[in-house]
């Protein structure tokens, strides 16, 4: 018998379409993929060249649970310059990606039945992550009218005693909506009212297109910041999604917390990696420019195409490296012995006649949309995209 706790969990379906894609085309299946949320990128050459060095020089033992006193250093070095965020150390911790430094905060910070609001669509971890810790997440639906993101009316009605935090991704995966310095300070204002903890997933932090500005929410008002436990890491940044290197900064109770887990479970986060994540850190940015760059143009083709299709409807994002296209239209028609009803049984058909992959999103809390990731070369996504239009032309209404 498994624990009621493994029993509630769903698997990860952003993992297993990833892993799909793998198996398709070890069967020898020419499937594109924009499941993945992963850059397609190789990590920069000084990155992994800094990962050799330590392991030449022997960097090869545990160093401290919390990470290694450098690369805390030069996280809050990034924290001020980025975000004009003043941390020191002692109020840093570094996990094996952010996914593991959620994981963390949330347990740190939730008791059994504890509520925990969660603005939908969001990305698939975190309703899981809540349940894990004995927490209930509470989903608050937001409209695409409003670009996908959460009113303070919203919040507000959503709150009750046993509210204790939000989570706010902003740039969002999956919608990659991106909110404004002001829509934060009204949405933290009423967290600060409630004594809410505001868990800030800024893992897209730098991936913004147009004239669009980043907001970290801790760097808002002082009392903010000692609410608020920032969520960051390498993997998206960096390309660097296989080093597992992710970080929070938080008051230093929360840290210790977090660190004390961090003990008893994985201890430190990879050494090697430790090293080459320092290197990324303090070395050149450029990296990240060009990928955002790219990106970008990726980003503008896919929302334009998409937005050709009949039946497919793409608010523009602003941030991330995925589209959120709704799909409701298509509803109700058939190719064959293919039923369109639902986001999940398009994405069967896609991956079945087009041989292209794409996220259904009822994982991320809405069965209307389908998530596309543009962290594919622009040939995939010109040929992904022609694929999608031939297979939905061939739908019938019923
Ligand atoms: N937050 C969001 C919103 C993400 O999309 C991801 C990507 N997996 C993560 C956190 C975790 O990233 P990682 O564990 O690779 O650092
Ligand atoms: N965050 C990425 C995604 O949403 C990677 C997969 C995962 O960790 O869920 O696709």
């Amino acid at each position: 018998m498994l624990s009621q706790r493994a029993e509630k969990l769903f698997s990860s379906p952003t993992l297993a379409i990833t892993a799909k894609v793998k198996q398709m085309r070890m069967q020898g299946i020419d499937v594109i993929g924009f499941g993945a949320g992963e850059p397609d990128f190789d990590t920069p050459h000084e990155i992994k060249e800094a990962a050799i060095i330590a392991i030449k020089q022997g960097q090869t033992k545990y160093t401290p649970t919390s990470g290694l006193p450098k690369l805390k250093e030069a996280i809050c070095h990034k924290l001020k310059i980025d975000n004009n965020l003043d941390y020191i150390p002692e109020e840093i911790i570094v996990s094996c990606g952010a996914k593991h430094s959620l994981f963390n905060a949330i347990l740190s910070i939730c008791n059994k039945d504890d509520e925990v609001i969660i603005p939908a669509p969001y990305w698939v971890s975190y309703p899981e992550m809540v349940k894990l810790a004995d927490a209930v997440p509470i989903f608050v639906y937001t409209s695409e009218e409003n670009s996908f993101k959460l009113t303070p009316q919203e919040l507000r009605k959503n709150i009750t005693k046993k509210t204790k935090a939000i989570i706010i991704n902003s740039p969002s995966n999956p919608t990659g909506a991106l909110y404004k310095r002001e829509e934060l300070l009204d949405l933290t204002e009423i967290a600060l009212e409630n004594n809410i903890f505001i868990i800030s997933d800024e893992i897209y932090e730098k991936l913004i297109y147009d004239d669009k500005k980043f907001t970290s929410i801790a760097s808002l008002e002082k009392e903010i910041k000692y609410l608020t436990i920032t969520i960051n890491g390498l993997s998206k940044v960096y390309s660097m999604t296989g080093w597992r290197i992710g970080y929070t900064a938080a008051s230093n109770h929360i840290i210790k917390a977090m660190s004390n887990i961090q003990d008893h479970s994985t201890s430190c986060p990879n050494s090697i990696a430790q090293h080459a994540a320092i290197a990324a850190l303090e070395g050149g940015q450029e990296c990240v420019e060009s990928m955002r760059l790219e990106f970008d143009k990726r980003r503008k083709y896919m929302v334009e195409r998409l937005n050709n299709i009949m039946g497919i409807n793409c608010v523009v994002p602003y941030g991330a490296f995925y589209v959120f296209p709704n799909v409701l239209a298509l509803f109700g028609s058939k190719y064959q012995n293919y039923h369109i009803y639902n986001a999940n049984s398009l994405a069967e058909y896609l991956l079945e006649e087009a041989k292209v992959a794409v996220v259904p999103g009822e994982g991320f809390g809405s069965s209307q949309n389908i998530r596309l990731s543009y962290a594919t070369s622009m040939e995939n996504i010109i040929n992904g995209l022609s694929r999608i239009e031939e297979a939905l032309g061939k739908l019938i209404k019923i």
